[in-house]
């Protein structure tokens, strides 16, 4: 299907990963501001059908080691193709782009993160139009629904200027339809196992107040890829019996996560950071972190690139949240999920808030209660734990309430005292214990303890220790 590629291409190349001294260029990424891919149905005679088109420098114009701002432009036609199957459509790109020996797409939307490694490079794979020829035949060859389809990339010029904010709009159009629609009014919820294979364990499950983790597919679309694809990868989840409107249980969703994970999560918490939550690929666009010694949550989103208010930088606590595991007080989300009134309800939502960076909590602005916003600090009030415990004090934040005396410093590092029980203070995916020659390994270990002293390897009992 593919010989004019110098590459493999098939499933078996979904989850490469290509490290920085691996690859021959980067498009699109952390360090680049302008990116996004995009899909636009369009009127049949507005496409050339199967043309790839490359605005901007080629791959093989690119300098070696270098990021480059990178823009997808894929426009299709078809019968029975609506607008409302665009966001679905857009996310088989990053699928496809994978399927690509030496190609690895991250992210999605106008957060994308595009490397080429050098080995496929040498083999010669050494211009868009090979990229875009595969993802023709993909889209061809998987969804019949599509007539005619061109591909468009861009590395620069006016063009790009005048797609990336056509994106952005188009992005907002979307999420826009979904707000008003709450989870109580509809029967079905659906599920995307897009990434099950970078998790396994995991699916997301998309309603109308709680958007999927990468940010890419509302409800609506779940419906509009169902039924457009009932084999595909998004499937409907008969919501079932509500167990707990609070954390937002439902038997269909534990049913449905129980087999797709195959028993590995058989319970899901929608709207909590605790207990039961829903669990996290690696695509989302920010994570709730707990943060124990202020009883509060602190959000970051990707494009952050400073350390948190914890010292951990989003990469770091990527790690901790990602691979399809129930950790609790680490939690995948997507922005638009922050403007539900089911955004981590259960936990107590933006009251639980303590920490954001400036640029979400500006975008979030109009969601964020104000008498809480003011008290939720950013990277420009607080730097480290101490200085948020005096800012959440000095405003007053909901959090100062739960501490053991409001008059007193917060819990700090080193009391590990007068935090709510109900919390864990460390949540670990997998704890071995050595003892006796056996190795017993506790997974998604929760530790509840009055106080925890981490030694060096090697300490004696009564040196060398630091409480935590
Ligand atoms: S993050 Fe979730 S909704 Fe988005 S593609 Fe992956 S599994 Fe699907």
């Amino acid at each position: 299907m593919f010989e004019d590629i110098p590459v493999e291409v098939g499933l078996i190349h979904e989850g490469e990963r290509i490290r920085k001294e691996d690859m021959h260029v980067e498009l699109g990424g952390p360090k680049v501001p302008g990116k996004f891919e995009l899909v636009l149905v369009r009127d049949p005679g507005a496409i050339t059908d199967g043309s790839v088109r490359v605005v901007g420098p080629d791959l093989d114009m690119l300098e070696p080691g270098k990021s480059y701002q990178f823009g997808i432009l894929i426009e299709v036609s078809g019968e029975k193709l609506e607008e409302d199957l665009e966001g679905v459509l857009e996310r088989r790109i990053h699928e496809y782009c994978n399927y690509i020996q030496g190609v690895m797409h991250l992210n999605q939307r106008y957060d994308i993160w595009v490397r080429i490694g050098k080995k496929s490079f040498s083999k010669g794979l050494k211009s868009f139009r090979q990229i875009g020829s595969v993802l023709i035949g993909l889209y061809r060859n998987e969804l019949p629904i599509i007539e005619k389809i061109q591909v468009t990339f861009l590395t620069g010029g006016d063009e790009f200027d005048t797609y990336y904010p056509m994106a952005r709009e188009r992005y907002e159009a979307r999420d826009s339809r979904a707000r008003g629609l709450s989870d109580e009014e509809v029967d079905t919820f659906y599920g995307c196992a897009l990434c099950q294979s970078f998790a396994p364990s995991h699916i997301c499950v998309i309603t109308p107040q709680r958007y999927a983790n990468c940010g890419a597919i509302s409800w609506f679309d779940g419906r509009a890829a169902a039924r457009m694809d009932p084999e595909g990868p998004i499937f409907p989840i008969a919501k079932g019996e509500c167990i707990d409107p609070e954390s937002g249980e439902y038997t269909g969703v534990n049913e449905h996560a129980r087999k797709r994970s195959m028993g590995e999560v058989d319970r899901i918490w929608l709207y909590s950071a605790f207990g039961y939550p829903h669990t996290s690929c690696g695509c989302f666009e920010a994570i709730a972190f707990y943060i124990p010694e202020v009883e509060g949550f602190g959000i970051v989103h990707r494009r952050f690139s400073g350390p948190t208010v914890n010292g951990l930088a989003f990469s770091t606590l990527a790690d901790s949240t990602a691979g399809g595991r129930q950790i609790e007080g680490f939690h995948g989300l997507s922005l638009e999920y922050m403007r539900s009134v089911k955004f981590l309800k259960a936990d107590g939502g933006w009251s639980a808030v303590v920490w954001m960076p400036s640029e979400i909590k500006e975008l979030l602005g109009s969601v964020i209660p104000a008498d809480v916003s003011r008290a939720i600090a950013t990277e420009n009030d607080a730097g480290d734990i101490p200085t948020l415990q005096a800012f959440l004090k000095e405003m007053n934040h909901p959090v100062v309430g739960r501490w053991v005396s409001p008059e007193e410093p917060a819990p700090g590092r080193d009391s590990g005292q007068g935090r709510s029980p109900e919390h864990p203070v460390m949540t670990i995916g997998e704890l071995p214990l050595s003892s006796g020659g056996v190795t017993i390994i506790l997974k998604n270990a929760k530790i509840y303890a009055e106080k925890i002293i981490i030694r060096p390897a090697g300490a004696g009992k009564t040196g060398g220790g630091k409480d935590a």
